[in-house]
């Protein structure tokens, strides 16, 4: 949280309570939440505010840098508070995205033709498959 609040003071974003719940709800759900869920969280403490600003407030975080925009296989967008380097588990069922970390794989060479064209921001690898909930109940 410190480095939440210190990371919106250097891009002149006002920490309001408002904001700070935000963040925590992202905090809270380890399940890569798209606007809409961490809207229907915030609701239950802050019934009053809207769903553009929660929208507003994520994309704001993302551009700052406390949290990440992650690949999404839908048309929501969903949004990480994990920014440190880790991968994906993506359930093509239930559109679960679960983390793991893995070394080998944060070492995972760029194609010399692609890095030359693109310039490479992030890597990260994405395995898709069927959650072990999905597995069972199919
Ligand atoms: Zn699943
Ligand atoms: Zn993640």
């Amino acid at each position: 949280m410190e480095l939440f609040i210190e990371r919106c003071r250097q891009n002149g974003l006002k920490v309001t309570p408002q904001r700070m719940a935000i963040y925590k709800v992202l905090i809270e759900s380890a399940d890569h939440p798209s606007a809409d869920s961490v809207y229907r969280k915030i609701t239950e403490a802050y019934p009053t505010i809207s769903f553009d600003t929660v929208n507003r407030t994520l994309l704001t975080f993302a551009q700052i840098g406390v949290i990440a925009m992650v690949e999404s296989y839908s048309v929501a967008r969903r949004f990480d508070s994990l920014t440190d380097r880790h991968h994906h588990l993506h359930c093509v069922k239930c559109g679960l995205i679960t983390d793991f970390c893995d070394p080998s794989l944060d070492e995972v060479k760029v194609p010399e033709q692609i890095a030359k064209l693109f310039t490479v921001l992030g890597k990260r690898v994405v395995i898709s498959g069927i959650c072990p909930d999905c597995a069972k109940s199919a």
